[in-house]
């Protein structure tokens, strides 16, 4: 007998049929003996639909009331999912996150896990039940309702996991896997068998929606085991796993595995900022303190001691850093502040980077030769990433998975019911 928590994505459960679907699926994994915990996301289309609301309302929707409000997509579908459930005649109940015991800080709309409480869903999984956690949700210490941020489902079901000492964590979706590039766009994408939790971490952070970065980041500091795999065909999906482990039976290693984009993004540049030690810390400080995240930074050679300093920031947040931005650059005298929210970032992500130069250059050549101007570029050991205008970005992916060869089988397929991960409990997320 084994513990899996199964997550179930927004078009997993985006109809009462589906939810049934998922009731047959889980009912399935119970009739093996396991004990299942199931996490849902709210129905197709609910939480955008919760979102605009919050918008239509004000421009600036309170951040307790914007999490109460999108809190409740999650709401419907795990109650739904239950009454499918015992309407069947198989126990199930579900938790809100805070009934599950899922304690968070008290960023509202972007909070983070700190610690799970066990006993509420041990009892009820010790009782025969199914139990059916809302994803996306937790309680801060003072009992408020808190958001992991969106797709933050997948980060309730791997922290569940860890904490619960779960066999697995499957995260079902609409596709059958983690693919070398989004399928929607580039259709000749190939499902990985396997991912390195390295290079899982980094697509995620680069766009690669198909899981939650904080889930992966979560997976690969407890060690709990993570699938991704179809809601509507079987198969055994991607495994995500250790690197070292993958080492002992070698395959042969691709040097770029993925390639991820994002079009979230946003660029701003204050120009003409006097060249002095401390500046950069002067322009971030107060951008960090609005809590805005940035990505990519760049600062120019100094030409007669004024330089030009570009960042990026999620597109959502461009005005307020824009707006804070203007201010700074009075206080410090620097000439402008320009910002394109028409930008697009493309990612190759790769542990065989490391042992392979040469991957940032066949990556400038192939977007030369599709006539894309590179505006920004960043490198890490396992990611080379660019910065282009967002017109381009369908081309640049297509022309670079072509010309990395990712369209292509590998030459041994791996056999994921080999790989063992030993999960490990530990009390603190961070
Ligand atoms: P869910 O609602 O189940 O959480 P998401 O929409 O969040 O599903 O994530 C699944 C989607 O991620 C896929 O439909 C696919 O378009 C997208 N995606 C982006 N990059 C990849 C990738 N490398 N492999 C697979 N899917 C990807
Ligand atoms: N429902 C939330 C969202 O759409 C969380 C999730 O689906 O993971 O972002
Ligand atoms: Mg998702």
């Amino acid at each position: 007998m084994a513990l899996i928590v199964q997550k179930y994505g927004g078009t997993s459960v985006g109809s009462l049929a589906r939810i049934r679907r998922v009731a047959e699926k889980v009912m399935a994994a119970k009739r093996e003996g396991h004990d299942i915990v199931v996490v849902v996301s709210a129905m197709s289309g609910d939480t955008d639909r919760l979102v605009d609301l919050a918008y239509g309302i004000t421009a600036e929707p309170n951040p307790r009331e914007y999490s109460m409000l999108v809190s409740t997509g999650e709401q419907v579908s795990m109650a739904l999912l239950a009454m499918c459930l015992i309407g069947q005649g198989c126990p199930a109940v579900s938790l809100t996150g805070g009934q599950a015991g899922i304690v968070t800080d008290s960023l509202y709309h972007k909070a983070r896990i700190l610690k799970i409480d066990n006993g509420p869903i041990q009892d009820l999984l010790a009782k025969g039940n199914i139990v059916i956690v809302a994803g996306f949700q937790g309680m801060d210490a003072e009992g408020q309702i808190t958001t992991l941020g969106r797709g933050g489902s997948d980060t309730t079901a791997v922290a569940l996991a860890a904490m619960l000492e779960a066999d697995e964590c499957q995260i079902y979706t609409d596709v059958d896997g983690v693919y070398t590039a989004d399928p929607r766009v580039v259709p000749e994408a190939r499902r990985l068998p396997r991912i390195t939790f390295e290079e899982m971490l980094e697509m995620a952070g680069v766009g690669a929606k198909v899981l939650h970065k904080r889930a992966v980041e979560i997976a690969g500091k407890l060690k709990a085991p993570l699938r991704v795999l179809s809601s509507f065909e079987d198969g055994p999906g991607t495994l995500i796993t250790f690197e070292e482990r993958s080492m002992d039976k070698p395959v042969e290693q691709p040097i770029v595995s993925g390639i991820a984009f994002n079009r979230n993004e946003a660029k701003l540049t204050i120009m003409n900022v006097p060249d002095r030690p401390g500046i950069a810390a002067a322009i971030l400080s107060p951008i960090g303190k609005a809590n805005i995240d940035v990505d990519m930074i760049v600062q120019n050679i100094s030409v007669e001691g004024g330089t030009d300093f570009t960042f990026t920031v999620h597109r959502e947040e461009y005005d307020k850093a824009h707006s804070i931005l203007s201010a700074i650059a009075k206080e410090i005298g620097a000439t402008e502040v320009r910002g394109n929210q028409k930008i697009a970032k493309i990612s190759l992500v790769g542990v065989g980077m490391r042992t392979n130069s040469g991957v940032a250059q066949k990556m400038f050549t192939i977007l030369g030769e599709e006539g894309i101007n590179i505006q920004l570029i960043s490198t890490s050991e396992i990611k080379v990433s660019v910065v282009i205008d967002e017109k381009y970005m369908e081309l640049g992916v297509r022309a670079l998975h072509a010309g990395f060869g990712l369209g292509v089988e590998l030459k041994e397929e791996f056999d994921p019911s080999l790989e063992q991960v030993v999960s490990k409990k530990i009390a603190n997320f961070d």
